[in-house]
């Protein structure tokens, strides 16, 4: 795997010094996935170019060290780990032993030229063999960059086989007036996004990493959301909480509620995603509203979409969020921002990891109890169990429920399957109603449904909720 960086800012050689790699010597560095080089091809004063030359050690991918495995995802094969293109074409595994070997420089660091750090200098990137599934144009033009992506043929292929044509493979060039740790940034980010092979597994801490090299540029890039999601290997739930602190950071978006409960449409055109979601959490804020609940659970909270907007209504004087998963949990707290909350609001909120499948005392004495697209996400067989927890044991006097209307699907041009990856099941009108006026009756509730979102004639709204109220008032 190789890239290139040139400059013809002179005198070209300080190149070295931004890099922190002396132009005259080659640099050997031991990365999780082999051993990074860099060199310099030509350093004169009026040109300069370092190289990066990542030497895959197909071995240590298969053996996944450092607790990373490595998932050689498109290789199904038994020799797959091993015989694969990662030692030749640039992808997630070049990004990554970029951030290594030019740590400094990609955070805008320069001992020895700061101020060269910071000023924009004309670039030259090239990457000759590129895992490229997207659209480089798309990404890197944005950005300031000026793109030429050559296809790779396949060769010794017959005409007219079902392999002739391109490879999967591109020779990308970019060219521009850039700081070097803006250009090294977007290399980071955006080439494992165009390589959109899953080679790690990830972590939370990714979004971090994220967010911190797509400082000052991806908030306003108009392919963020590709970028995040791809970025992120298509772990939803991680790609939205990372989209959410970006839009913190996008003048434009500021009040957008991109949140996890977008997410939940997460395979709905992004429209509607936005819109649904904001429908759905005035709804249930509404009903919460007209229960006069001033204790409130969110079971199943996710990344905290409705705790925001409970903690601002001050009516509600103890709110509970509830997850079982702790990443989640982990979401909601950092996009509440519950450590900078003045100490008298931070105690109405609370966190708490609990699986809605087992009774939990904590969850007694609370007036209303929010199940926000929950439901789906547990495979049917478990649902008597949270049906006794809930409605038996907790036993508030509100329930609200929210789910998918499965009829509506069909008015979603390009979904196939369900709404999000890990649905369950997404009822019809009928199949909701009778669950609802069967769980209602097993526990004293009195039930009301209602859809939510912009109603069709034939299919109804596109995401029902049912309201159950108490029967008996203690
Ligand atoms: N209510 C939020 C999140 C919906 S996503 C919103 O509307 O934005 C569904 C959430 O339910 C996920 O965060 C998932 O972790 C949680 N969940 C799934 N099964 C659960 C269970 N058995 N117990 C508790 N939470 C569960």
């Amino acid at each position: 795997m190789l890239l290139t960086l040139t400059t013809t800012h002179r005198p070209a050689t300080d190149l070295g010094y931004l890099l922190v790699k002396h132009p005259a010597k080659v640099h050997a560095f031991d990365v999780p996935t082999g051993t990074a080089y860099v060199l310099f091809p030509e350093a004169a004063d009026e040109r300069c170019t370092a190289a990066l030359l990542l030497d895959v050690d197909p071995q240590r991918l298969a053996a996944g060290r450092g607790g990373r495995r490595q998932q050689a995802a498109p290789e199904s094969f038994a020799l797959g780990q091993y015989v694969n293109d990662r030692p030749y074409a640039a992808s997630s595994l070049l990004a990554g032993a970029l951030a290594k070997v030019f740590r400094s420089a990609l955070r805008g660091e320069s001992r020895d030229r700061p101020e060269l750090a910071g000023a924009a200098i004309p670039l030259e990137i090239r990457v000759p063999v590129l895992r490229c599934k997207g659209d480089a144009a798309a990404l890197f033009e944005p950005l300031g960059w000026h793109v030429t992506v050559t296809p790779i043929p396949l060769d010794k292929v017959p005409e007219g086989h079902p392999l002739a044509g391109d490879s999967p493979y591109a020779d990308l060039t970019l060219t521009g007036t850039l700081r070097l740790a803006d250009a090294l940034n977007h290399l980071y980010v955006l080439l494992p996004v165009l390589d959109d092979a899953k080679h790690y597994w990830v972590a939370p801490d990714e979004i971090d990493k994220l967010l911190r090299a797509g400082e000052g540029w991806l908030a306003a890039h108009p392919e963020k959301v590709l970028i995040t999601r791809r970025y992120l290997a298509h772990r939803r739930s991680l790609a939205a909480s990372a989209l959410e602190l970006l839009d913190r950071d996008d003048p434009d978006t500021v009040d957008a509620p991109a949140d996890t409960a977008a997410d939940e449409d997460a395979e709905l055109p992004a429209v509607r995603r936005q819109s649904l979601a904001e429908q759905r959490r005035d709804a249930v804020l509404a009903a919460l509203a007209g229960s006069g609940a001033t204790r409130v659970l969110d079971l199943g909270c996710g990344g905290g979409a409705l705790l925001s907007a409970l903690i601002k209504d001050k009516r509600y004087t103890a709110i509970v969020g509830t997850d079982v998963s702790a990443r989640a949990l982990d979401l909601a707290h950092k996009r509440l921002r519950l450590d900078q909350l003045p100490e008298r609001q931070r105690d109405r909120v609370t966190l708490w990891q609990s699986a809605l499948t087992y009774r939990d005392d904590r969850l007694k004495g609370y007036d209303a109890a929010v199940l926000m697209e929950v439901i789906e996400h547990l495979d049917p067989p478990r649902l008597p169990a949270l049906e006794a927890s809930v409605f038996g044991h907790a036993h508030p006097a509100t329930v609200i429920a929210t789910t998918p209307n499965a009829e509506y699907n069909v008015l979603y041009e390009g979904l196939a399957g369900m709404r999000h990856s890990d649905h369950r099941f997404e009822w019809t009108r009928a199949e909701f109603a009778e669950w609802a006026q069967k769980t209602a009756a097993a526990h004293g509730y009195d039930v009301a449904l209602s859809g939510v979102g912009e109603p069709d004639e034939t299919h109804g709204t596109p995401t029902q909720m049912a309201v159950f109220t108490r029967k008996d008032p203690a």
